[in-house]
């Protein structure tokens, strides 16, 4: 006799990472020194050092159970909302499965898009729903086409603006008549991981829309702009009722110590913030430039990374390992021709480019 896993969970795919550095180093007799890692949107300018110097202040503190109090004040502060409409997470990971198991179970129906974040498809199928896939518009999301998927059971629909591993973006304004239309039974998560990214023109403050939607839950991150993906720290922000659903499911210490201590530092380093959306800003013409010199096909940009395409990704991709470059191949997302690379330092992206400019060629040669 074996342990019986319920069959849903038997068929789920395993969320595939960026591969470590250390991984890489050692299949390819590389110095992991030499290495740059373009896999998993982290931020090329490392941590702020003031949250840095946070977090080593509060290792001393790490033997006590952590308090959540002082990150909540503080985002509530900055977000203006009440402390009781936002949800801490383990990352914002984790908030997006608490709004799994919140909403779903067998029998109910999640609406996410084609080419959307993996994760939602885990969170929904291990809450036991069925998640139904609409096609994709110009590899980003069909509000009109989700918003014709829903029947009367769907409870949850996943949006991810910017979308990762695309990079799509819906202008506001569409997913604000988007929520106008979605019946109010369904909540409408919002995923934005890389909202601090948005450049003026298109950034809109959409934890006003809280106050008309009650459905909505948005989820950001200190994972990207503000760099402590290894800490662990996401939220939700929402009305406080589906808020104080969401933290009845959620584990009452789900953020650590160093984590919340971080985040409220790098919260308040807007210096930190500032240069690291200019970096983004320049990396992301510098790579757009230099990618269209390859003339490889690009979608438009609007996160801390720009998704490419080649025929030959998968060899490609190979090339840069070895030449010590780790980017993300995008066959796990049905997108076999598709490379991801996360916009690095100034120097990286050069280093990415001269990489990608002969590997590129030397396939070009080898197919002739
Ligand atoms: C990176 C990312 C997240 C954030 O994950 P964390 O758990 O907060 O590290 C969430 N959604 C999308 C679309 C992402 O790309």
């Amino acid at each position: 006799m074996k342990p019986q896993a319920q069959s849903y969970i038997c068929d789920l795919a395993p969320y595939q990472p960026g591969l470590p550095i250390e991984l890489v180093a050692r299949e390819y007799g590389l110095d992991p020194a030499k290495i740059i890692k373009l896999a998993s949107n982290e931020n090329p300018l490392g941590m702020s050092p003031k949250a840095r110097m946070a977090v080593q202040r509060a290792l001393r503190g790490s033997y006590r159970y952590p308090d959540q109090y002082q990150l909540l004040q503080a985002l509530a502060a900055r977000l203006g909302v009440a402390p009781n409409q936002i949800v801490l997470g383990n990352g914002s990971n984790d908030v997006l499965d608490l709004a799994a198991r919140t909403f779903l179970n067998d029998g109910c129906q999640a609406i996410s898009s084609q080419y959307a974040f993996a994760v939602y498809q885990i969170a929904t199928r291990s809450a036991g729903a069925e998640n139904v896939v609409v096609p994709a518009l110009n590899y980003g999301h069909d509000l009109d086409a989700m918003l014709a998927a829903i029947t009367p059971t769907t409870r949850v629909i996943w949006l991810a603006n910017p979308n990762n591993p695309t990079g799509t973006f819906i202008p506001y304004g569409q997913i604000e008549r988007f929520l106008g239309d979605v019946p109010k039974q369904v909540l409408v998560v919002l995923d934005e991981a890389y909202y601090e990214y948005l450049g003026t023109a298109d950034v809109v403050d959409s934890v006003q829309w809280l106050e008309r939607y009650p459905n909505l839950l948005i989820t950001r991150t200190f994972s990207k702009i503000y760099g402590l993906a290894g800490l662990r720290v996401g939220y939700g922000i929402a009305a406080p009722q589906v808020a104080g659903f969401l933290n009845r499911v959620r584990q009452p210490f789900n953020a650590g110590v160093l984590g919340l201590a971080g985040a409220r530092a790098a919260l308040e380093d807007e210096d930190f913030v500032g240069r690291s959306k200019k970096v983004n800003a320049e990396g992301r013409k510098q790579l757009q430039t230099g990618l269209r010199v390859t003339g490889l096909e690009q979608l438009p940009a609007f996160g801390n990374f720009i998704t490419f395409r080649s025929t030959e990704a998968a060899g490609l991709n190979q090339k840069l390992l070895r030449a010590g470059i780790i980017v993300r191949p995008l066959a796990g997302y049905g997108m076999s021709d598709w490379l991801r690379v996360t916009i690095g330092t100034k120097e990286q992206n050069s280093k990415f480019l001269t990489a990608l400019a002969s590997a590129h060629k030397v396939s070009a040669d080898s197919s002739t």
